[in-house]
């Protein structure tokens, strides 16, 4: 699948479920309106629609949310998936998770075939991880993080970068990591969906956040490339990978190889713009995929050259959905 400006995707990214056991305060609002449970595909459907992708030339799939692995049955689903790992169509399966459900699931997605997950941990401070979750037990994510290691799952922290609420934390944070040997990757916020509060109040440029802490740290230039958007540096006194995605202060959209599908099955062709397009209808209409893949083909022909954030007074979000429901 090759787009309008030259890029191929082969990278797709399937929200499960727009469902949490979160609320983090940058994310969602307190009070989300959740999908009807008959308008979220199946399982078999996320199978059939994550396959047309994989046929299509997709090499890594990350399934995401709300939180996959809150949604019912998942592992059935993932273990599914990994049938595309063994004939060598995919290359990597993996998903981004919050944590809270790692110590039940762990050992089980390895014998699936995952090697790799991103974990979202913003802070290492119990009583800040409740109020910034607005519910989460952080002893629960330690567990599940510790399973996780203990399975042997390769695991990188995504840690959002939010001032005045994390920014004296980022050093304990690459130090944590560097001792249990987790990557780690700081996010600039990004304006998506409404929420309580000012997200200009929130917003760290990590150009900043970079400088500063290289005055403690030593980094060098890393060839390491996950094929997201983080630009990566070695960190000398861990051994560790730090990674940075600055969607803000300097966007990556050139490089951009990934398409998202939310549970409902609208494919969105860019995190930060409107374009979308139904891929429900085509996945009903026939038992095969010649309709779904002729809606597939006719999408990535519309893929947008990039988003354009901006984070303000007007408090404005670059589009109404919520990170949440496209899938982080
Ligand atoms: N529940 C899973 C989790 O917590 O990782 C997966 C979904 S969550 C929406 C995916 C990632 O998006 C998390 O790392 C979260 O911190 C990040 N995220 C959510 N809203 C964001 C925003 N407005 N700007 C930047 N990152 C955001």
């Amino acid at each position: 699948m090759i787009d309008p400006h030259g890029r191929a995707v082969t990278y797709l990214r399937v929200s499960v479920t727009d469902r949490c056991d979160f609320r983090c305060t940058y994310c969602m609002a307190e009070n989300m309106t959740f999908l009807p449970k008959p308008e979220i595909l199946s399982l078999e459907e996320l199978d059939r629609l994550c396959s047309a992708f994989i046929d299509k030339g997709v090499k890594k799939l990350r399934l995401t949310g709300g939180e996959p692995l809150v949604r019912r049955d998942i592992m059935t689903l993932i273990h599914s998936l990994g049938r595309h790992l063994k004939t060598g169509a995919l290359e990597e399966l993996t998903l981004t998770t919050n944590g809270s459900q790692l110590s039940r699931f762990a050992d089980d997605l390895v014998t699936a075939g995952v090697r790799r997950i991103n974990v979202s941990l913003d802070t290492l401070n119990a009583d800040k991880f409740r109020a910034v979750t607005r519910r989460g037990d952080f002893q629960k994510v330690m567990d599940g993080l510790m399973a996780a290691k203990r399975a042997g799952l390769k695991i990188k922290i995504n840690m959002v970068a939010l001032q005045g609420f994390n920014d004296d934390e980022f050093d304990a944070m690459i130090a944590f990591c560097g001792e249990h040997g987790f990557d780690l990757t700081f996010i600039e916020t990004m304006p998506l969906g409404e929420i309580e509060g000012y997200r200009v109040e929130q917003y760290l440029s990590l150009t900043q956040v970079r400088d500063d802490l290289e005055k403690r740290w030593t980094f060098s230039a890393s060839s390491h490339a996950s094929g997201g958007p983080a630009r990566y540096v070695d960190v000398a006194e861990t051994g560790a990978r730090v990674g940075f995605i600055t969607p803000m202060s300097h966007n990556f959209c050139e490089s951009c190889n990934r398409v998202r599908v939310t549970c409902t099955g609208t494919l969105f062709m860019c995190l930060g713009q409107d374009d979308a397009v139904d891929l429900l209808e085509p996945l009903r209409a026939s038992e095969t995929d010649v309709p779904l893949i002729a809606a597939i083909d006719a999408a990535i022909a519309t893929k947008p050259k990039g988003h354009d954030f901006v984070i303000d007074r007007l408090n404005r979000p670059a589009v109404s959905r919520h990170m949440s429901v496209t899938g982080g």
